[in-house]
């Protein structure tokens, strides 16, 4: 609270010193040259900078000053520069509303409310049995009811709407409970015709876009929604939608979907194998799986500088050496991501190609990215990558010529040419997985196709 008001009473003494500005600025300046210089450089700076809270070349004068305001009075951690601003829930003396902000405990919020020290401990001894406070994060809201002489009566935490703890004072103690949520999971079947645009037709029937872009993102890999869409074409999706005491939370799984469409002649399909393994995921009705296995590219938007070539003149060394990848010509910083799922087993500098992160993926394939200016945050050995997560930055390190991307791909390790490994390609299943996806194919079929029967909802258009 204190700092709140130190930092407020600064920033308008400030108004009154008009020179403040043009001297701000001028530092500004100077360090956001060195800023451009820093970057720029061919240095193996790492892009992991979680530490660094302000990035200053995302900031306008203005912020620049007030952040320099802040720096005076001390920079090392998380300021708040937030400042609290009245509610109508903190007008009333015998409430407070609350989030948990960074790297705060429930203890120092509750403490920070001016509460009595011993009612706070109390307090959060009591709810040690039904919270799990290593779960606890920023963000959480809690409540607190006080009685006149601001001692507390009833404490409530929420970690999610599903999991909210009360503790009650009961004489001279507290005692606490996890608040009974009825969640209920409900199957739906949804179905419906392209009027203006798919989303429209969803939020027609009465779902949110929510439900329209994960219906979407199924069927990305396959057509185009902005341009291949028209009206006339059909949808279904049958989903799990969680309601909260009666009133709809979120969407769960999507289990099934299709896509009629006019244009192209042929239905979409997808449809859930939740298998406890690998396999899980989205498969059409002949098992093959709706994801592509592999990106096109791992960069976007840059020119092939030199392709894969078993004998080449090695620009520097002035040696036939085969060139084991693609070499991308991209500005220092531009996002590399991952060619595929995949476990990362190397992330350090190594010789001459600089900066080298190295991902293992399924079915013998393992894929190299060289020169690299930095790693994505968490990015080290052993760190599960998806497909197209940015795992890296372009650089210019090791023995290179200018910022680029080397890229191999390596087979049972053998290095194949990138270029000729097939996008479009994606697992299909088969054996005991097929037989078992099918199975589970059929079932959701027969949800879709007699929702009623299954006891499923009625289709949305009904409601
Ligand atoms: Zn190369």
């Amino acid at each position: 609270m204190s700092q709140h008001k130190l930092i407020l009473s600064m920033s308008m003494g400030r108004k009154k010193r008009k020179i403040w500005p043009w001297i701000v600025g001028g530092i500004a300046i100077v360090i956001a040259v060195i800023c451009v210089y820093a970057l720029s450089s061919d240095d193996t700076n790492n892009i992991q900078t979680e530490s660094h809270p302000i990035d200053i070349n995302d900031l306008g004068m203005q912020e620049w000053e007030h952040l320099s305001e802040l720096t005076r009075q001390s920079m090392d951690n998380d300021i708040e520069t937030e400042l609290p601003m009245p509610s109508p829930e903190n007008a009333n003396p015998f409430l407070i509303n609350g989030k948990i902000t960074r790297n705060q405990t429930l203890f120092v919020a509750l403490k920070n409310h001016g509460l009595d020290i011993n009612d706070i401990h109390q307090v959060i001894d009591s709810m040690q049995e039904v919270v799990d406070f290593k779960k606890t994060k920023p963000g959480d809201r809690y409540e607190v009811h006080l009685d006149v002489d601001r001692r507390i009566i009833k404490f409530i935490y929420e970690i999610s709407p599903e999991d909210i703890s009360i503790s009650e004072r009961n004489g001279n103690e507290y005692v606490a409970h996890k608040v009974d949520v009825h969640k209920r999971t409900e199957r739906k079947f949804v179905s419906g015709e392209v009027t203006s645009s798919l989303y429209q037709s969803f939020v027609a029937l009465g779902e949110s876009g929510e439900l329209a872009s994960h219906f979407m993102q199924l069927f990305k890999y396959d057509i185009n929604f902005g341009t291949d869409s028209q009206r006339g074409d059909t949808f279904s999706v049958l989903v799990d939608r969680i309601t909260l005491n009666g009133a709809f939370y979120r969407y769960g799984r999507v289990w099934a979907a299709t896509y009629s469409s006019g244009a192209r002649a042929k239905t979409l399909e997808a449809y859930y194998f939740d298998s406890n393994d690998e396999f899980a995921g989205y498969y059409n009705a002949s098992g093959q799986a709706l994801k592509r296995t592999f990106l096109k590219n791992p960069v976007v938007g840059c020119p092939v500088s030199s392709p894969f070539n078993p004998r080449r003149m090695h620009p520097i060394l002035k040696r036939i050496r085969p060139h084991n990848g693609i070499d991308w010509a991209c500005p220092t910083g531009t996002p590399v991501m991952a060619f595929a799922d995949g476990i990362v087993t190397y992330a350090n500098w190594k010789g001459g190609n600089g900066n080298l992160l190295v991902i293992e993926h399924a079915h013998g394939y393992t894929s190299l990215y060289a020169h690299l200016h930095g790693f994505g945050i968490g990015i080290k050995k052993g760190t599960h990558v998806r497909q197209g997560q940015i795992v890296a930055t372009v650089g210019n390190t090791g023995i290179s010529t200018g910022p680029h991307l080397h890229f191999g791909v390596k087979v049972n390790g053998k290095y194949v040419d990138p270029a000729t490994i097939n996008s479009s390609y994606s697992i299909s299943l088969t054996g005991n997985k097929l037989h078992a996806f099918n199975q589970k194919k059929d079932a959701l079929i027969a949800a879709m196709t007699n929702p009623k029967k299954n006891g499923q909802t009625e289709s949305a258009s009904n409601e």
